[in-house]
């Protein structure tokens, strides 16, 4: 990485890009109190109860699309059922149908906001397959740019100043509801 990528926050700088967003997350300052019927200490479970600094960009019936506080790119989502379950032959119809439907509403809503050339869609399934989060499965919808230049310029913001987490999320749930 060059001295200029790390001032300009380039995709080479996305990791402390969102560090400040993550520690919030690491604190565990938001856990819920025990007797949950969902598991504590499982992200995916907690992010739908977030209200402040909330990552979720839509809320459907059955299953929810949130921002990766890891993103691989600006932008990426992740679709998940809000049943904690962590194989894709134990979500039921409804649940199949309906990630199905927010995958394709992510694309649209990404494509409008960053212009986005193509995308990365899928699940990593176990975590010999690579799930960060095994137990909980999510399908990520990752917006890819020739090059992968990011996108905020796009937005209309400087590329020198980072778009915080929670503004790209505002500009996506804003976008899916349209
Ligand atoms: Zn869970």
């Amino acid at each position: 990485m060059t001295a200029q990528h790390a001032e300009t926050g380039t995709p080479d700088g996305l990791e402390r890009l969102w560090t400040p967003h993550r520690m919030t997350y690491i604190s565990g300052a938001d856990r819920p109190a025990e007797g949950y019927e969902k598991p504590t200490g499982c992200p995916f479970c907690l992010a739908p109860d977030r209200v402040e600094d909330s990552l979720v960009v839509a809320r459907g019936d059955a299953v929810f699309a949130v921002l990766n506080l890891y993103p691989y790119n600006p932008g990426h989502v992740l679709v998940c059922p809000y049943r904690h379950v962590a194989d894709y032959t134990e979500l039921d119809l409804a649940e199949t149908a309906e990630l199905a439907a927010f995958t394709q509403t992510a694309m649209r809503v990404i494509r409008r906001v960053s212009n986005a050339h193509g995308f990365n869609i899928g699940m990593n399934q176990g975590g010999v397959a690579g799930a960060g989060i095994a137990a909980h499965l999510h399908q990520h919808v990752v917006p890819r740019w020739g090059g992968d230049a990011n996108f905020m310029p796009v937005i209309g913001r400087t590329k020198v100043l980072p778009q915080l987490l929670t503004d790209t999320r505002d500009l996506l749930a804003a976008a899916w509801t349209e």
